[in-house]
Protein backbone atom coordinates (compact mmCIF):
# COMPACT_ATOMS: atom_id res chain seq x y z
CA UNK A 1 0.00 0.00 0.00
CA UNK A 2 1.25 3.29 -0.89
CA UNK A 3 2.46 5.56 2.30
CA UNK A 4 0.26 8.50 1.95
CA UNK A 5 2.38 12.10 1.49
CA UNK A 6 0.95 15.31 3.15
CA UNK A 7 1.59 18.69 2.84
CA UNK A 8 1.01 22.07 4.83
CA UNK A 9 1.34 25.37 2.77
CA UNK A 10 0.74 28.90 4.21
CA UNK A 11 0.57 31.60 1.55
CA UNK A 12 2.20 35.37 2.77
CA UNK A 13 1.25 38.50 0.36
CA UNK A 14 -0.76 39.32 -2.51
CA UNK A 15 -3.13 37.85 -4.79
CA UNK A 16 -0.71 36.80 -7.37
CA UNK A 17 0.93 34.65 -4.50
CA UNK A 18 -2.63 33.00 -3.63
CA UNK A 19 -2.89 32.30 -7.29
CA UNK A 20 0.41 31.06 -7.40
CA UNK A 21 -0.55 28.62 -4.25
CA UNK A 22 -3.13 27.42 -6.04
CA UNK A 23 -1.12 26.17 -8.91
CA UNK A 24 1.28 24.64 -6.72
CA UNK A 25 -1.36 22.65 -4.61
CA UNK A 26 -2.32 21.44 -7.71
CA UNK A 27 0.56 20.08 -8.78
CA UNK A 28 1.35 18.82 -5.36
CA UNK A 29 -2.15 16.77 -5.08
CA UNK A 30 -1.36 15.22 -8.55
CA UNK A 31 1.92 13.95 -7.19
CA UNK A 32 0.21 12.06 -4.36
CA UNK A 33 0.30 14.52 -1.74
CA UNK A 34 -2.93 15.36 0.16
CA UNK A 35 -2.81 18.82 1.82
CA UNK A 36 -3.56 19.16 5.43
CA UNK A 37 -4.53 22.06 8.63
CA UNK A 38 -1.19 22.09 10.11
CA UNK A 39 2.47 21.88 10.58
CA UNK A 40 2.65 18.91 12.75
CA UNK A 41 0.25 16.60 10.49
CA UNK A 42 2.43 17.87 7.54
CA UNK A 43 5.61 15.93 5.77
CA UNK A 44 6.18 18.66 3.88
CA UNK A 45 6.02 22.34 5.23
CA UNK A 46 5.63 25.02 2.55
CA UNK A 47 5.99 28.83 2.97
CA UNK A 48 4.69 30.77 -0.18
CA UNK A 49 6.21 33.93 0.81
CA UNK A 50 6.33 37.88 -0.13
CA UNK A 51 8.93 40.38 -0.02
CA UNK A 52 7.71 43.13 -0.59
CA UNK A 53 8.32 44.66 2.82
CA UNK A 54 10.77 43.96 5.46
CA UNK A 55 8.18 43.03 7.79
CA UNK A 56 6.44 40.23 5.80
CA UNK A 57 9.96 38.45 4.88
CA UNK A 58 10.96 38.88 8.36
CA UNK A 59 7.56 36.80 9.22
CA UNK A 60 8.38 34.15 7.19
CA UNK A 61 12.19 33.50 8.58
CA UNK A 62 10.31 33.98 12.09
CA UNK A 63 7.70 30.90 11.22
CA UNK A 64 10.40 29.21 10.32
CA UNK A 65 12.27 28.92 13.62
CA UNK A 66 9.33 28.20 15.00
CA UNK A 67 8.56 25.81 13.06
CA UNK A 68 12.13 23.91 12.87
CA UNK A 69 11.63 21.98 16.10
CA UNK A 70 8.85 19.89 14.13
CA UNK A 71 12.15 18.69 12.08
CA UNK A 72 13.09 16.26 15.01
CA UNK A 73 9.61 14.12 12.86
CA UNK A 74 11.78 14.22 10.13
CA UNK A 75 10.02 16.89 8.33
CA UNK A 76 11.14 18.25 4.86
CA UNK A 77 10.55 21.94 4.61
CA UNK A 78 10.39 24.57 1.35
CA UNK A 79 10.57 27.90 0.76
CA UNK A 80 8.44 29.16 -2.60
CA UNK A 81 7.74 32.70 -3.62
CA UNK A 82 9.51 36.26 -3.51
CA UNK A 83 11.87 35.51 -0.77
CA UNK A 84 13.31 32.05 -1.98
CA UNK A 85 13.58 34.15 -5.42
CA UNK A 86 15.30 37.09 -4.18
CA UNK A 87 17.40 35.35 -1.01
CA UNK A 88 18.27 32.47 -3.40
CA UNK A 89 20.36 29.57 -2.00
CA UNK A 90 21.40 32.18 0.66
CA UNK A 91 18.49 30.65 2.32
CA UNK A 92 20.10 27.47 2.44
CA UNK A 93 22.82 28.89 4.85
CA UNK A 94 20.17 31.24 7.01
CA UNK A 95 18.06 28.19 7.74
CA UNK A 96 19.92 25.34 7.11
CA UNK A 97 16.89 22.81 7.81
CA UNK A 98 15.30 24.51 4.24
CA UNK A 99 15.70 21.76 1.72
CA UNK A 100 13.70 23.37 -1.17
CA UNK A 101 14.09 26.51 -2.29
CA UNK A 102 11.64 27.62 -5.21
CA UNK A 103 11.04 30.83 -7.28
CA UNK A 104 7.02 31.31 -9.00
CA UNK A 105 8.71 30.38 -12.09
CA UNK A 106 9.97 26.98 -11.24
CA UNK A 107 6.71 25.68 -10.32
CA UNK A 108 5.93 23.97 -13.37
CA UNK A 109 8.99 21.62 -12.89
CA UNK A 110 7.70 20.90 -9.02
CA UNK A 111 7.15 17.56 -9.85
CA UNK A 112 10.88 16.67 -10.42
CA UNK A 113 12.03 18.68 -7.73
CA UNK A 114 9.76 16.52 -5.60
CA UNK A 115 11.08 13.84 -6.85
CA UNK A 116 14.88 14.56 -5.98
CA UNK A 117 13.70 15.67 -2.01
CA UNK A 118 12.01 11.93 -1.55
CA UNK A 119 15.31 10.29 -3.03
CA UNK A 120 16.79 12.09 0.11
CA UNK A 121 18.60 15.59 -1.44
CA UNK A 122 19.44 18.34 0.94
CA UNK A 123 19.54 21.24 -0.99
CA UNK A 124 16.97 21.63 -4.34
CA UNK A 125 17.06 25.10 -5.94
CA UNK A 126 14.42 26.33 -8.79
CA UNK A 127 15.14 29.57 -9.16
CA UNK A 128 14.41 30.34 -12.82
CA UNK A 129 14.20 34.05 -14.23
CA UNK A 130 10.86 34.08 -15.86
CA UNK A 131 11.75 34.21 -19.81
CA UNK A 132 9.61 31.25 -20.52
CA UNK A 133 5.97 31.25 -21.52
CA UNK A 134 5.41 27.47 -19.94
CA UNK A 135 4.89 29.58 -16.54
CA UNK A 136 1.43 31.08 -17.17
CA UNK A 137 0.59 27.23 -17.66
CA UNK A 138 -1.98 26.22 -15.01
CA UNK A 139 -2.79 22.71 -16.08
CA UNK A 140 -3.22 21.51 -12.18
CA UNK A 141 -4.37 24.75 -10.70
CA UNK A 142 -6.61 23.76 -7.96
CA UNK A 143 -8.71 27.04 -6.87
CA UNK A 144 -9.49 27.70 -3.64
CA UNK A 145 -13.25 29.13 -4.29
CA UNK A 146 -15.83 27.07 -6.76
CA UNK A 147 -17.28 30.87 -8.24
CA UNK A 148 -14.52 32.87 -7.79
CA UNK A 149 -10.98 32.29 -9.51
CA UNK A 150 -8.06 34.43 -10.54
CA UNK A 151 -6.63 34.18 -14.03
CA UNK A 152 -3.02 35.04 -14.44
CA UNK A 153 -2.43 37.37 -17.78
CA UNK A 154 0.25 39.12 -17.32
CA UNK A 155 3.78 38.19 -15.24
CA UNK A 156 6.87 40.36 -13.72
CA UNK A 157 7.34 43.85 -14.20
CA UNK A 158 9.16 46.55 -16.55
CA UNK A 159 8.66 49.69 -14.38
CA UNK A 160 11.25 48.97 -11.12
CA UNK A 161 9.45 52.00 -9.04
CA UNK A 162 12.36 52.94 -6.39
CA UNK A 163 11.38 50.97 -3.55
CA UNK A 164 10.15 48.02 -5.30
CA UNK A 165 11.65 44.35 -5.45
CA UNK A 166 9.14 43.23 -7.72
CA UNK A 167 11.43 43.59 -11.06
CA UNK A 168 13.92 41.21 -9.57
CA UNK A 169 11.54 38.55 -7.93
CA UNK A 170 8.97 38.00 -10.62
CA UNK A 171 11.17 39.10 -13.46
CA UNK A 172 10.67 41.33 -16.79
CA UNK A 173 6.95 41.35 -17.91
CA UNK A 174 5.58 38.82 -20.09
CA UNK A 175 2.17 38.70 -21.37
CA UNK A 176 0.03 35.50 -21.47
CA UNK A 177 -2.04 35.14 -25.24
CA UNK A 178 -5.65 36.57 -25.12
CA UNK A 179 -6.57 33.23 -27.02
CA UNK A 180 -5.09 31.03 -23.74
CA UNK A 181 -6.89 33.70 -21.36
CA UNK A 182 -9.79 33.14 -22.62
CA UNK A 183 -9.90 29.24 -22.97
CA UNK A 184 -9.33 29.31 -19.33
CA UNK A 185 -11.53 31.61 -18.83
CA UNK A 186 -14.18 29.11 -20.62
CA UNK A 187 -13.31 26.46 -19.37
CA UNK A 188 -13.80 28.06 -15.70
CA UNK A 189 -17.54 29.15 -16.71
CA UNK A 190 -18.07 25.60 -17.84
CA UNK A 191 -16.92 24.45 -14.84
CA UNK A 192 -19.75 26.70 -12.56
CA UNK A 193 -17.30 30.08 -12.04
CA UNK A 194 -19.28 33.05 -12.69
CA UNK A 195 -16.67 35.67 -11.48
CA UNK A 196 -12.84 35.82 -12.71
CA UNK A 197 -9.88 38.90 -11.71
CA UNK A 198 -7.13 38.93 -14.03
CA UNK A 199 -4.41 39.03 -12.10
CA UNK A 200 -0.82 41.05 -13.23
CA UNK A 201 1.88 42.85 -11.00
CA UNK A 202 0.49 45.39 -13.91
CA UNK A 203 -2.48 44.10 -15.13
CA UNK A 204 -3.05 47.52 -17.86
CA UNK A 205 0.31 46.84 -19.26
CA UNK A 206 -1.00 43.78 -20.76
CA UNK A 207 0.31 43.25 -24.86
CA UNK A 208 -0.86 40.30 -26.18
CA UNK A 209 1.70 38.20 -27.89
CA UNK A 210 -0.51 37.10 -30.36
CA UNK A 211 -1.36 41.20 -31.06
CA UNK A 212 -5.08 40.14 -31.27
CA UNK A 213 -6.42 41.93 -28.02
CA UNK A 214 -6.11 45.27 -26.53
CA UNK A 215 -6.31 45.14 -22.41
CA UNK A 216 -9.58 46.98 -22.88
CA UNK A 217 -10.74 44.26 -25.35
CA UNK A 218 -9.97 41.04 -23.48
CA UNK A 219 -11.46 42.79 -20.48
CA UNK A 220 -14.77 42.92 -22.76
CA UNK A 221 -14.04 39.36 -24.09
CA UNK A 222 -13.54 37.92 -21.02
CA UNK A 223 -16.87 39.57 -19.64
CA UNK A 224 -19.04 38.22 -22.66
CA UNK A 225 -18.09 34.72 -22.15
CA UNK A 226 -21.48 32.55 -21.42
CA UNK A 227 -22.01 32.00 -17.59
CA UNK A 228 -19.45 34.51 -16.47
CA UNK A 229 -21.37 37.13 -14.70
CA UNK A 230 -18.48 39.40 -12.85
CA UNK A 231 -14.85 40.40 -14.25
CA UNK A 232 -12.73 42.10 -11.96
CA UNK A 233 -8.62 43.24 -12.81
CA UNK A 234 -6.03 44.52 -10.56
CA UNK A 235 -3.44 45.71 -10.44
CA UNK A 236 -3.41 49.03 -12.31
CA UNK A 237 -0.63 51.53 -12.85
CA UNK A 238 -1.70 54.52 -13.63
CA UNK A 239 1.14 55.22 -16.64
CA UNK A 240 -0.67 52.62 -18.34
CA UNK A 241 -4.59 53.59 -17.58
CA UNK A 242 -5.80 54.34 -20.42
CA UNK A 243 -9.19 56.31 -21.28
CA UNK A 244 -10.64 52.66 -23.24
CA UNK A 245 -10.34 50.94 -19.96
CA UNK A 246 -13.01 53.21 -18.23
CA UNK A 247 -15.19 53.07 -22.11
CA UNK A 248 -15.14 49.12 -21.53
CA UNK A 249 -16.04 49.17 -18.12
CA UNK A 250 -19.21 51.54 -19.31
CA UNK A 251 -20.17 49.16 -22.30
CA UNK A 252 -20.01 45.76 -20.87
CA UNK A 253 -22.34 45.34 -17.64
CA UNK A 254 -19.73 41.85 -16.40
CA UNK A 255 -16.93 44.42 -16.01
CA UNK A 256 -17.73 45.24 -11.97
CA UNK A 257 -17.49 49.04 -10.51
CA UNK A 258 -14.04 48.50 -9.62
CA UNK A 259 -10.73 50.22 -10.51
CA UNK A 260 -7.64 49.94 -8.35
CA UNK A 261 -5.30 52.29 -8.70
CA UNK A 262 -2.41 52.79 -6.90
CA UNK A 263 -0.92 56.49 -6.27
CA UNK A 264 1.99 55.55 -3.67
CA UNK A 265 2.30 59.42 -3.24
CA UNK A 266 -0.16 62.84 -3.66
CA UNK A 267 3.12 64.51 -4.13
CA UNK A 268 4.92 65.41 -7.65
CA UNK A 269 8.01 65.35 -6.14
CA UNK A 270 7.92 62.23 -4.33
CA UNK A 271 6.59 60.35 -6.78
CA UNK A 272 9.35 61.66 -8.98
CA UNK A 273 12.06 60.08 -6.55
CA UNK A 274 9.57 56.84 -6.63
CA UNK A 275 10.36 56.74 -9.95
CA UNK A 276 6.74 56.32 -10.80
CA UNK A 277 6.46 58.31 -14.03
CA UNK A 278 3.32 60.15 -13.65
CA UNK A 279 2.94 63.61 -11.51
CA UNK A 280 -0.16 63.73 -9.25
CA UNK A 281 -2.31 66.20 -12.15
CA UNK A 282 -1.66 63.11 -14.63
CA UNK A 283 -2.96 60.53 -11.64
CA UNK A 284 -5.75 62.73 -11.09
CA UNK A 285 -6.86 63.18 -14.97
CA UNK A 286 -7.25 59.60 -14.89
CA UNK A 287 -9.24 59.65 -12.04
CA UNK A 288 -11.34 61.98 -13.81
CA UNK A 289 -12.17 59.87 -16.66
CA UNK A 290 -13.10 57.03 -13.88
CA UNK A 291 -15.67 59.56 -12.10
CA UNK A 292 -16.81 60.80 -15.44
CA UNK A 293 -18.00 57.48 -16.41
CA UNK A 294 -21.68 56.70 -16.44
CA UNK A 295 -21.49 53.87 -13.88
CA UNK A 296 -20.81 54.32 -10.26
CA UNK A 297 -17.15 53.33 -10.32
CA UNK A 298 -15.17 52.10 -6.99
CA UNK A 299 -11.59 53.86 -6.53
CA UNK A 300 -9.26 52.23 -4.34
CA UNK A 301 -6.01 52.89 -3.79
CA UNK A 302 -2.30 52.03 -2.00
CA UNK A 303 0.19 54.42 -0.76
CA UNK A 304 3.28 54.31 0.45
CA UNK A 305 3.85 56.77 3.86
CA UNK A 306 7.41 58.39 4.60
CA UNK A 307 9.03 57.47 1.78
CA UNK A 308 12.96 58.89 1.77
CA UNK A 309 13.08 62.18 1.76
CA UNK A 310 9.18 63.02 2.27
CA UNK A 311 8.63 66.45 3.95
CA UNK A 312 5.63 67.05 5.65
CA UNK A 313 4.49 69.29 3.32
CA UNK A 314 4.64 66.75 0.44
CA UNK A 315 2.84 64.38 2.80
CA UNK A 316 -0.04 66.76 3.32
CA UNK A 317 -0.22 66.68 -0.23
CA UNK A 318 -0.99 63.29 -0.21
CA UNK A 319 -3.69 63.38 2.44
CA UNK A 320 -5.35 66.62 -0.12
CA UNK A 321 -5.66 63.65 -2.90
CA UNK A 322 -7.08 61.83 -0.93
CA UNK A 323 -9.78 64.19 -0.05
CA UNK A 324 -9.52 65.17 -3.19
CA UNK A 325 -10.28 61.43 -4.89
CA UNK A 326 -12.29 59.85 -1.85
CA UNK A 327 -11.28 56.55 -2.23
CA UNK A 328 -13.33 53.61 -1.04
CA UNK A 329 -10.32 51.81 0.50
CA UNK A 330 -6.47 52.45 1.00
CA UNK A 331 -4.36 50.12 1.72
CA UNK A 332 -1.66 52.47 3.29
CA UNK A 333 2.32 51.34 4.41
CA UNK A 334 5.02 52.25 5.88
CA UNK A 335 7.95 52.39 3.99
CA UNK A 336 11.07 49.86 4.26
CA UNK A 337 14.12 49.43 2.47
CA UNK A 338 14.24 46.42 0.23
CA UNK A 339 17.45 44.82 -1.52
CA UNK A 340 18.52 45.51 -4.48
CA UNK A 341 16.12 48.56 -5.13
CA UNK A 342 17.28 52.04 -6.57
CA UNK A 343 15.90 53.62 -3.19
CA UNK A 344 18.11 51.66 -1.04
CA UNK A 345 21.02 54.20 -1.70
CA UNK A 346 18.72 56.91 -0.65
CA UNK A 347 19.03 58.46 2.75
CA UNK A 348 16.42 57.12 4.80
CA UNK A 349 16.04 59.86 8.31
CA UNK A 350 12.71 59.79 8.71
CA UNK A 351 12.52 58.10 12.19
CA UNK A 352 10.21 55.24 12.15
CA UNK A 353 7.88 57.07 14.73
CA UNK A 354 7.53 59.62 12.83
CA UNK A 355 6.43 57.70 9.25
CA UNK A 356 4.17 55.57 12.18
CA UNK A 357 2.44 58.96 13.39
CA UNK A 358 1.84 59.93 9.22
CA UNK A 359 0.49 56.88 8.73
CA UNK A 360 -2.17 56.91 11.67
CA UNK A 361 -3.10 60.28 10.90
CA UNK A 362 -3.58 59.42 7.20
CA UNK A 363 -5.45 56.16 8.41
CA UNK A 364 -7.94 58.15 11.07
CA UNK A 365 -8.53 60.91 7.73
CA UNK A 366 -9.38 58.21 5.40
CA UNK A 367 -11.67 56.40 8.34
CA UNK A 368 -14.07 59.03 7.91
CA UNK A 369 -13.75 60.02 4.45
CA UNK A 370 -14.88 56.38 3.56
CA UNK A 371 -17.10 56.37 6.29
CA UNK A 372 -18.88 59.46 4.39
CA UNK A 373 -19.19 57.18 1.30
CA UNK A 374 -20.39 53.84 2.32
CA UNK A 375 -22.92 56.31 4.37
CA UNK A 376 -23.90 57.77 0.18
CA UNK A 377 -25.18 53.99 -0.29
CA UNK A 378 -28.02 53.89 2.12
CA UNK A 379 -31.04 52.93 0.08
CA UNK A 380 -29.38 51.56 -2.93
CA UNK A 381 -30.11 48.38 -4.20
CA UNK A 382 -26.97 46.60 -4.76
CA UNK A 383 -26.55 42.90 -6.28
CA UNK A 384 -24.70 41.16 -3.94
CA UNK A 385 -22.56 37.76 -4.81
CA UNK A 386 -23.70 35.75 -2.24
CA UNK A 387 -20.18 33.82 -0.26
CA UNK A 388 -21.27 32.30 2.79
CA UNK A 389 -23.44 32.41 5.86
CA UNK A 390 -23.24 33.59 9.59
CA UNK A 391 -25.87 30.84 10.60
CA UNK A 392 -26.11 32.49 14.56
CA UNK A 393 -26.79 36.09 12.87
CA UNK A 394 -28.99 34.55 10.68
CA UNK A 395 -27.19 36.76 7.76
CA UNK A 396 -25.79 36.19 4.66
CA UNK A 397 -22.96 37.67 3.44
CA UNK A 398 -21.63 38.27 -0.28
CA UNK A 399 -19.29 41.35 -2.14
CA UNK A 400 -20.53 44.25 -4.17
CA UNK A 401 -20.15 44.90 -7.78
CA UNK A 402 -17.55 47.34 -5.84
CA UNK A 403 -16.03 44.46 -3.90
CA UNK A 404 -17.29 46.02 -0.57
CA UNK A 405 -18.48 43.66 1.78
CA UNK A 406 -21.93 43.35 2.47
CA UNK A 407 -24.10 41.29 5.30
CA UNK A 408 -27.37 41.12 4.61
CA UNK A 409 -30.74 39.32 6.28
CA UNK A 410 -31.75 36.76 3.78
CA UNK A 411 -35.78 37.77 2.58
CA UNK A 412 -37.62 34.21 3.86
CA UNK A 413 -36.67 30.85 5.74
CA UNK A 414 -34.15 29.59 2.58
CA UNK A 415 -30.45 31.00 2.79
CA UNK A 416 -29.53 32.25 -0.66
CA UNK A 417 -26.87 29.53 -1.71
CA UNK A 418 -22.93 30.14 -2.32
CA UNK A 419 -22.39 31.42 -5.56
CA UNK A 420 -25.58 32.59 -6.46
CA UNK A 421 -26.47 36.12 -6.78
CA UNK A 422 -29.03 38.50 -4.58
CA UNK A 423 -30.59 41.99 -4.82
CA UNK A 424 -30.42 43.88 -1.23
CA UNK A 425 -31.20 47.01 -0.16
CA UNK A 426 -28.11 48.62 1.24
CA UNK A 427 -29.75 49.61 5.15
CA UNK A 428 -26.84 50.19 7.45
CA UNK A 429 -22.85 51.54 6.84
CA UNK A 430 -19.47 50.82 8.59
CA UNK A 431 -16.26 52.39 7.21
CA UNK A 432 -15.42 49.13 5.90
CA UNK A 433 -18.73 47.42 5.23
CA UNK A 434 -22.32 47.83 4.47
CA UNK A 435 -25.41 46.35 5.93
CA UNK A 436 -28.75 45.10 3.84
CA UNK A 437 -32.01 43.42 3.27
CA UNK A 438 -32.38 41.34 0.27
CA UNK A 439 -35.41 42.96 -1.64
S1 LIG B 1 4.91 49.00 -11.01
FE1 LIG B 1 6.41 49.54 -9.45
S2 LIG B 1 5.38 48.93 -7.53
FE2 LIG B 1 4.30 47.88 -9.17
S3 LIG B 1 5.33 45.89 -9.33
FE3 LIG B 1 6.33 47.23 -10.80
S4 LIG B 1 8.09 48.07 -9.73
FE4 LIG B 1 6.70 47.21 -8.17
Amino acid sequence: MAVEKTFFLETFGCQMNVHDSEKVIGTLQQQGYSQVETEEAADLILYNTCSIRDKAEQKVFNRLNDTKKLLKQGKRFGVLGCVAQQEGEAIFERAPYVSLVSGSASYRKLPEMLARLEAGEKRIAGLDDRQTDETFETEFTARSNKYRGYITIIEGCDKFCAYCVVPYTRGKERSRTSTSVLAEARRMAESGYTEVQLLGQNVNSYRDPEGKRSFAELLAAVAEIAGIRRVRFTTSHPRDFTQDIVDVIDAVPALCNHVHLPVQSGSTSTLKRMQREYTREQYLERIGWIKQSQRPISITTDIIVGFPGETVAEFEETLSLLETVQFDAVFAFKYSPRPNTPALVMIDAIPDEEKGKRLQALLDRQREWQRANYTKRIGQIVEVAVEGHNAQRGQVNGRTSENITLNFAPSGPILPAPGSYAQVEVTQSFPNSLVGRAV
